[in-house]
């Protein structure tokens, strides 16, 4: 989708498992798992479990801080299970013109090449 519907999205499929992923780290509210058109070496989607309404970062609320902090944090946890705690990238796209496609609060977490500064 282009814009937030507040539909359904891909993510709670793979969230179900009637999706097929590759799971790397999984707790009780967060699930990371490889994004199917890597954009580097390791590259790895962290999801929140219950999306409850956070389609995007902006659409946070103070209730979500719990499991915004879980998804940083498990972002670390990923990158040492990945070998890339030297050096890695943390993107959150927000909103269509950040080119998001999947509205379901997502984090990258991209690493294993070099990765330059700034963005495109
Ligand atoms: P966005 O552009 O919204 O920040 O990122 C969405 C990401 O989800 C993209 O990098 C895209 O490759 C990934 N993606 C979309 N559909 C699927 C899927 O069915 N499985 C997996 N593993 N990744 C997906």
């Amino acid at each position: 989708a282009r814009v937030d519907s507040g539909a359904p999205t891909i993510f709670d499929k793979i969230i179900s498992k009637e999706i097929p992923s590759t799971v790397v780290y999984e707790d009780d509210k967060v699930l990371a798992f490889r994004d199917i058109n890597p954009q580097a070496p390791v590259h790895v989607l962290i999801i929140p479990k219950q999306r409850d309404g956070l389609t995007e970062l902006g659409k946070a609320d103070h209730r979500h801080e719990e499991v915004l902090g879980r998804l940083l944090y498990a972002a670390k946890v990923v990158a040492e299970k990945e070998g890339i705690s030297e050096g890695f990238r943390v993107v959150i796209n927000n909103g269509a013109s950040a080119c998001q496609s999947v509205y379901h609060l997502h984090l990258h977490v991209l690493g294993g090449r070099l990765m330059k500064w700034p963005p495109g």
